[in-house]
């Protein structure tokens, strides 16, 4: 048995910035456990890659750990020697940087490294290289059982497990979702790479997952066909070319008494009115030379007031008919992952197309799938030598293949969100268990707030919410 203060669950980037700040904060020394199985921190799903096609989807200034010190990151990648060093395809048309995932990842790494080697509050963070499987209630807090056999006693205990793997959706969850031509990680560069040059390819999903998976394929000199698909056939929005170049300074659009959007707009309490105000603003923009850019980011930008003040039928309203619409606008692509997907898409190589998948079977070494096509309902069977699965990771508790997660589900510790996304916490990311009680001892953050805050999942809104909510932690630490 061991024990610390603080147990992180998830070293990933919201884990790893947990540790920082509340390293700052906390004012006497804690000790603080990531428990993280993974050898790299600040990594997580995201950041941990070393694939050159792998790209933040927004410029770099706007990734940061220290929200308060907004060339910190940027300073760090110029004394590394900038993109001409290692990554000249860095520069978007933009004039902003671009960088690899993992660069990022690597900077977020270094951050908590230095904090392990020395802090304000002398604290001690050290590394437990396990997975946690199941918690306890205890006297002082929570106990944990980790995956190397050890139990971790833990006055506080944070929940940073990210995101979960993609898991096969149907009709590729049934005998189908063994064949060796099903890639259900499309973050696995191995599995892409074993995928016969040839071959005709079918990707589930179209957003920034599909996108990264389409370019490294392409990147690996794919010369089989590739065809894309969604229900809806959504693809993200690029940046319009008239969008301001330099992003503005999203703390301070962030960090302010009343949002951007109410301030402009006055409160709203449906998913319907919001969309009208939006599609307003856009059309006043476009008419006056603009685009529908500025509008959209001020609501991005006012999630966080926006969306607690929603009654919970409209956010299951906003989640059923908006939430799609509302993400091709809200995450952009790389441009250079642009580029390549439209020189494919010219030559007539890769294709786009609003259709479903109503029934897989193995045919062989290939698998046979039935397309459903949107609006007009035509049917075809293809047969593919590979289906990517790129539907994207799943916040659901219910659905989570997570032990830890099962586990507070389970005991009630942590209820699911009412939207069923993610858990519920209240405002200072405490956990409201089965009784609706926020309890002091479990904290949730990071995406699996979702259904709480709606914004926490780019780096920027994640590392501003730890920021707000950790010196309530650390002054309660220090009771
Ligand atoms: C492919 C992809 C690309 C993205 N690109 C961007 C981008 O360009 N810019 C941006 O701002 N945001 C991006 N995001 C959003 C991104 O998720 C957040 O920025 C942030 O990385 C979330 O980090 P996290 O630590 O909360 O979760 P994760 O990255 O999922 O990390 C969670 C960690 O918890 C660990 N863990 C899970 N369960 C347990 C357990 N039971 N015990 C112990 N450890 C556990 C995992 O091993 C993992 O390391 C991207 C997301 C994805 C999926």
């Amino acid at each position: 048995m061991t024990a610390a203060d603080v147990a992180v669950v998830g070293g990933g980037f919201t884990g790893a910035g947990f540790a920082i700040h509340l390293s700052r904060l906390a004012g006497r020394p804690l000790d603080v456990a990531i428990v993280e199985p993974r050898e790299r921190f600040g990594r997580g799903v995201a950041y941990d890659t070393e694939d050159p096609d792998h790209r933040l989807n927004a410029p770099l200034q706007i990734h940061f750990v220290y929200p308060d010190a907004p060339d910190h990151l940027p300073g760090w990648y110029a004394e590394r020697g900038g993109p001409e060093a290692f990554d000249p395809e860095a520069m978007g048309p933009d004039g902003n940087l671009y960088p690899r995932r993992g660069e990022f990842g690597r900077y977020v790494e270094e951050q908590l490294r230095s904090h392990m080697a020395g802090n304000a509050s002398g604290s001690t963070i050290r590394h437990i290289r396990a997975r946690a499987l199941a918690a306890r209630r205890s006297a002082a807090g929570y106990r944990l059982d980790l995956s190397d056999g050890q139990a971790l006693d833990a006055r506080l205990v944070v929940l940073a497990a990210g995101y979960e793997r993609p898991r096969a959706p149907p009709p590729f969850d049934g005998a189908v979702s063994g064949h060796p031509g099903f890639i259900a990680d499309p973050w696995d560069p191995g599995r892409l790479g074993d995928i016969p040059a040839d071959a005709r390819i079918l990707v589930l999903g179209m957003s920034q997952t599909a996108s990264d998976a389409i370019a490294v394929l392409l990147r690996n000199g794919h010369t089989g066909p590739i065809t894309a698909v969604a229900r809806r056939g959504l693809r993200p929005r690029p940046k319009p070319e008239t969008a301001a170049g330099l992003p503005p300074d999203i703390v301070d659009r962030i960090r302010r008494p009343v949002s951007l959007f109410t301030e402009a707009h006055g409160r709203h309490g449906t998913a319907l009115s919001l969309l009208r105000t939006l599609r307003a603003a856009v059309r006043r923009a476009e008419a006056a030379g603009g685009d529908w850019f500025g509008p959209f980011g001020d609501l991005r930008d006012s999630v966080w007031e926006v969306w607690p003040a929603l009654p919970l039928v409209e956010k299951r309203r906003f989640l059923r008919h908006l939430r799609v619409w509302y993400d091709v606008h809200r995450f952009q692509l790389p441009h250079q992952i642009e580029v390549r997907i439209a020189e494919a898409e010219a030559a007539g190589q890769l294709s786009f197309e609003a259709a479903f998948c109503e029934s897989a079977a193995r045919d062989g070494d290939a698998l046979s799938v039935t397309l459903r096509r949107r609006g007009s309902g035509g049917r075809r069977r293809e047969r593919f030598g590979a289906v990517v699965n790129c539907t994207g990771p799943d916040l659901r508790p219910d659905r989570s293949d997570n032990p830890f997660i099962a586990s507070l589900a389970s005991h009630g510790y942590a209820a699911a969100h009412p939207t069923g996304i993610g858990f519920d916490v209240d405002e200072e990311c405490r956990a409201l268990g089965a009784g609706g009680h926020p309890d002091p001892h479990l904290r949730i953050v990071g995406p699996l707030t979702y259904g709480a805050f709606a914004d926490q999942q780019g780096a920027p809104f994640i590392a501003l919410r730890l920021c707000a909510i950790l010196p309530g932690i650390a002054a309660a630490l220090r009771r």
